[in-house]
């Protein structure tokens, strides 16, 4: 039943907005509060279906990175140069959207630096450094990756696995669940009204407002706005099927703390398949989606022994050779892919916004894929 038990109040206060956004993740935040900032006046709500936001935005790494050299010199392959570097500088731009928004001590900004380890089939990457760096010199002003000579040593990384280990020293990490409550409160202090355990189940553009049904506790209640941006990254297909994104399982661990840990900085192999880093005295670890891409292409939350076994091999062989871990805890969450590897924010209609498209690096892209969208929502 629709609206059927609503008071007058409720009719009257609760279910017209200027701007709906559907999904509470860092898109879906990041598009409201730039909504927000072309619109000082416009009521802005903000439906999550989780009790806080359930897909990849509170599940992730906490990189804040914009390409390790391999996954570089890939995306050159797939999509070209000029393709390449438009969304690198957008990565970029939006991480300091980010900082400058939410503040680093708020978000737990630490730069030590990221690292990509390089095994023997990987080393021929060094040889495009140069290269690389040369293109990325307009938007960094310095070269961006270097080889680390001491690097194998001073992490304690295995120097018989790893050939070399290459430097980016604009790479950073956050804390994401701090960064995720610091978008959250930083929303709500500007009178963005979030609501959680709202899940959408039905949007239509009537001609001259967007219908929104939501389903909260087996009940349907109808909103209405005049704009709606839809941020629900690899499950927009289930409101908008006409959109191709692909949902991407990204299985994580967390050891507990590690006495005298030398991992410090942002790790990546393997084109960022995998990626490490530390959180205090933990090593955080994950990856492993290219050992079974047709089974990780799912939208299910989950985690699957031959990806947790290998993440398990990798870090006893490979990262801490040398040092006895225990594994506190794993999880996994939902990534979306969009098929041209490249950002996506479109209308799917003349008042139904689309923001899609952070391909595993949301934490840098997702302020600008927001912004974009609020410009967009708002013209
Ligand atoms: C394990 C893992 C590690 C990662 N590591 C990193 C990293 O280190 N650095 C980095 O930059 N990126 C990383 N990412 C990617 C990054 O987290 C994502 O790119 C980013 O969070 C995407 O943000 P989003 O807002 O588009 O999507 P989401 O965070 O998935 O938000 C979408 C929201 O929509 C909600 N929703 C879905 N359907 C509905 C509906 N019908 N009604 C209402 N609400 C709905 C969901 O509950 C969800 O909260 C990682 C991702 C994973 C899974």
């Amino acid at each position: 039943m629709n609206n059927s038990n609503l008071s007058f109040w409720e009719r009257d206060s609760y279910l017209n907005r200027d701007f709906i956004v559907i999904g509470g993740g860092i898109i879906g935040l990041s598009t409201a509060i730039s909504i927000r900032e072309r619109a000082p006046n416009a009521s802005i709500l903000v439906l999550e279906r989780g009790l806080f936001p359930s897909g990849a935005s509170t599940k992730n790494a906490g990189f804040a990175c914009f390409g390790s050299l391999t996954e570089i010199l890939s995306d050159y392959e797939r999509i070209g140069e000029a393709a390449t570097l438009e969304v690198i500088e957008r990565r970029w731009h939006g991480l300091h959207i980010l900082r400058n928004r939410l503040g680093d001590q708020a978000i737990g900004f630490e730069q030590y630096g990221g690292y990509e380890l390089l095994f023997d089939e990987q080393a021929s990457a060094i040889e495009h450094i140069d290269h690389v760096n040369s293109l990325l010199h307009p938007l960094f002003q310095r070269d961006v990756f270097s080889v680390n000579p001491t690097a194998i040593e001073q992490f304690g990384l295995n120097a018989d696995l790893v050939n070399s280990v290459v430097e980016n020293p604009f790479e950073g990490q956050i804390h994401t669940g701090k960064m995720m409550q610091a978008l959250t409160r930083y929303a709500s202090e500007r009178g963005i009204e979030i609501r959680t355990g709202a899940k959408v189940v039905h949007l239509s553009d009537t001609g001259s407002r967007v219908e929104v049904t939501c389903r909260h506790e087996g009940e349907s209640v109808n909103f209405s706005a005049t704009h709606v941006a839809v941020c629900t990254n690899a499950l927009i297909p289930d409101l908008l099927p006409e959109l191709s994104i692909k949902p991407g399982r990204g299985q994580v661990l967390i050891t507990a703390p590690i006495e005298n840990l030398r991992i410090k900085g942002a790790f990546h192999f393997d084109e960022g398949f995998y990626y490490f880093r530390n959180v205090g005295d933990r090593v955080l670890f994950g990856g492993g989606r290219n050992l079974d891409f047709e089974g990780e292409e799912t939208s299910e939350f989950g985690l699957t022994p031959n990806i947790q076994d290998t993440l398990e091999q990798l870090l006893t062989s490979v990262i801490l050779p040398d040092t006895p871990f225990n594994i506190e805890q794993r999880w996994a969450g939902i990534m979306g892919f969009s098929t041209t590897k490249m950002p996506v924010v479109t209308r799917v209609s003349e008042r139904i916004t689309v923001g899609f498209g952070c391909n595993g690096m949301g934490v840098a892209l997702g302020s600008e894929i927001g912004s974009t969208a609020a410009a967009m929502c708002c013209a």
